[in-house]
This record gives structure tokens, C-alpha cells and sequence, in this order.
């Protein structure tokens, strides 16, 4: 499925390519959906010079290796029919960001902003870089994760969901027992949030969500929330003041998409010396304006996070491998690879009546 402009995607046919020596195939089993997906089809990443047309998009595959070159099998110790979860970054190995570990920062590769799989465009190489495909053709950097045998491939799709949230909830602000955790957004990133809180062992989790998020709120608290706040019916700073003993949160964790106003929340709502990450993407309604002055007297830490690294990726997947029944009300709708586009708007929420929360589309 070809992403040929802004909301419309067209089914097109490529030739599968023959593999290289260091190169290899994925048969692509399932691709997951997240936040960005959505953004993408709207237009939003290629208006901001972030993405080309035509592009495969989906960048949370997972799939079967069907061939593999030499040195490839060599570097990426893999074997052909093993499964795996592929990290969107094709990154270079050699620059300061690649050097330093953050290899998912690196822009090194095909110079463009979004060097991934589902970003690069069809007129690059053999064009199958996205995971609304059959296939995917592995480029010599890829970087790849073993999926364990008893995760089944529409659960596989949330790995980044968990590795996003271990590192944005967890790792980065890191929380720990006695913090008390605001996550704004109870999506999958949120929800996600709230499964490494509970398992890093922080005891109290507030979430915030709207009013049609009913369904939300309730895996939320199956997942180790303690309290919920419905930002459209109630006061977010009044309730968490209440929450807190008028203390305020440790760390706040906006996963809120286009909605600005929730970092201002974040400012007022976090105690002296707290920590805010910010990870939603507010789609280019980026106006927000952020009382600095009380961010300078409460010594407050604003941390911006955007992906994950290899590390992460292994948490994640190891969090779903040991967690899949609890976690497997999280995954709500498995599609076939033809309605991708209704399967963005689905998670989108475009289509009144349907509750997504990870979707996943499978060819
Ligand atoms: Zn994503
Ligand atoms: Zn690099």
C-alpha cells in the first residue's frame, strides 16, 4: 500500500528484488499502527519536509526472514525463518549519534530527516522500505530483534509501544518505587506507560484521558493505574493537587497528541525538582505557550523523547513475551493489509463507534 499523498494510499505492485551478499528478505507477517502512522496520512510529516511521496509507510513490522545473504546471516546472527521485529532507523554505524549509542537519532543514512523503514520513499533503491508491504527488503544496517516463539504476530506489532513506553515513563525520568507518575494520554503509548510503571514498581499511576475514553481508563486500571482524571469533564490540576496532597507528581509524561495545553498542565501540576517528558506530537500545533518562570523557581527538568533505542526494543519485546494475556486487550483490531487506510482512521478516530487501541494490519 503506496502512500502516493495526503490521505490516500493506493495498492501497487513492485517486483521482489534480488538479495545481496550483506543484504536480506522479510516476509512481512503483521505491521503495528501507532500515533505517527496517523500523521503521516494526514500529511502532516511530508508538509514539514519530514517525508516524501511515494512511500510505503508502516515502520513497526514484524515478519519471517525468506532470504538472507552470507554476511548478512553472519552480522545480524539470524537464520532464514526466524521471526523478527525490525527498529525503523537505518542508521550509519559511524556518526556522533551512532557512536554514542543513540543510534535511533541518526540521520546519517540516505540524508533525509527520517531515515526508516515507512519513511523512506519507493524512488530509493528497491522502493520496499515500508510495512504495508508483503515484503521488506533488509538494508545492510538494518537493525533487527528475535521475536520469542510464544508471541503471536498480531501481539508482536506492539513492541514498540512497550519499548516506547519503558523509555519515555521509566528509563528517561527515571521512575522508581515511591514516585507518583502522571501519564497524559491514555492511548497506546499511554497505556504502554502504565505497564513499565506498574512493572518498574512505581506505586501511584494517574492517568489522564477524555470522556470517550471509557474503555481506556478501564484497561488502565487493569494495567496498575490508581487513579484516572477525564481532562474533558474535570479540572487536571485540581484533581491531581487533590491526588498528591497538594504536593504534585514527581514526573509527568505527556503522550497527549495535538493538544498543547497539557505541558502548561504539566508545569503547574509537577512537585519542585519533577521531571516532564514530552513525547506526544502535537501535529504542527506547536503554540504552545510554556510558563518558563515556573519552570525556572520549581527547578524543573523538560525532557523531549522521540523513539527508542536497541536497548529498549529488548525490554519491550521481553515485557509482551512475559505479559501477553494481560496485555492482549490492548491489541483491539486485526486487519488485512488492504484496508490500511481504514485502519488509520479507525485508530484515528475517525470512525465513530470503534474503540482501537493497537491495530494491527497483516498482508
Ligand atoms: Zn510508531
Ligand atoms: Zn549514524
Amino acid at each position: 500500500m503506496v502512500q502516493v499523498a495526503a490521505r490516500r494510499l493506493e495498492m501497487e505492485e513492485f517486483e521482489v528484488p534480488k538479495v545481496g551478499v550483506s543484504e536480506g528478505l522479510l516476509r512481512v507477517t503483521a505491521c503495528g499502527l501507532c500515533g505517527s502512522d496517523v500523521e503521516q496520512y494526514r500529511g502532516h510529516f511530508a508538509e514539514k519536509g519530514l517525508a516524501e511521496y511515494p512511500v510505503i509507510p508502516g515502520h513497526e513490522p514484524v515478519g519471517t526472514i525468506e532470504e538472507l545473504g552470507a554476511e548478512a546471516e553472519a552480522r545480524w546472527g539470524v537464520r532464514v525463518g526466524d521471526r523478527v521485529a525490525l527498529q525503523p532507523v537505518i542508521s550509519c554505524g559511524r556518526c556522533a549519534d551512532c557512536l554514542s549509542g543513540a543510534h535511533h537519532l541518526c540521520k546519517g543514512m540516505f540524508q533525509m530527516a527520517s531515515p526508516a523503514y515507512g519513511y523512506l520513499p519507493t524512488t530509493i533503491g528497491h522502493g520496499l522500505w515500508g510495512g504495508y508491504g508483503e515484503y521488506i527488503h533488509l538494508h545492510e544496517r538494518t537493525l533487527m530483534h528475535r521475536l520469542p516463539e510464544n508471541v503471536p504476530n498480531e501481539m508482536a506489532t506492539m513492541y514498540q509501544a512497550l519499548a516506547a513506553g519503558i523509555r519515555w515513563a521509566v528509563a528517561v525520568p527515571g521512575a522508581g518505587f515511591s514516585d507518583t507518575v502522571l501519564v497524559m494520554g491514555c492511548g497506546q503509548r499511554g497505556l504502554a506507560s502504565v505497564v513499565a510503571l506498574k512493572a518498574a514498581g512505581v506505586s501511584e499511576i494517574v492517568v489522564t484521558g477524555l470522556k470517550r475514553d471509557a474503555f481506556k481508563f478501564r484497561l488502565a486500571r487493569e494495567f496498575g493505574a490508581t487513579h484516572t482524571i477525564v481532562a474533558d469533564e474535570e479540572d487536571t490540576i485540581d484533581r491531581v493537587m487533590e491526588i498528591t496532597g497538594g504536593r504534585g507528581v514527581d514526573i509527568a509524561v505527556d503522550v497527549v497528541p495535538t493538544d498543547t495545553r497539557v505541558i502548561g498542565h504539566a508545569v503547574e501540576v509537577v512537585r519542585p525538582g519533577g521531571t516532564i517528558v514530552v513525547a506526544g506530537v502535537k501535529g504542527g500545533n506547536n503554540m504552545a505557550t510554556l510558563d518558563t518562570d515556573r519552570m525556572v523557581y520549581k527547578e524543573i527538568t523538560l525532557k523531549a523523547v522521540f523513539t527508542q533505542g536497541a536497548d529498549m526494543y529488548r525490554a519491550g519485546i521481553d515485557l509482551l513475551a512475559r505479559n501477553l494475556e494481560r496485555l492482549a486487550p490492548m491489541h483491539t483490531h486485526e486487519m488485512p493489509l488492504e484496508q490500511a487506510e481504514r485502519a488509520i482512521q479507525m485508530l484515528g478516530g475517525e470512525i465513530p463507534g470503534e474503540e482501537a487501541i493497537c491495530i494491527s494490519l497483516h498482508p
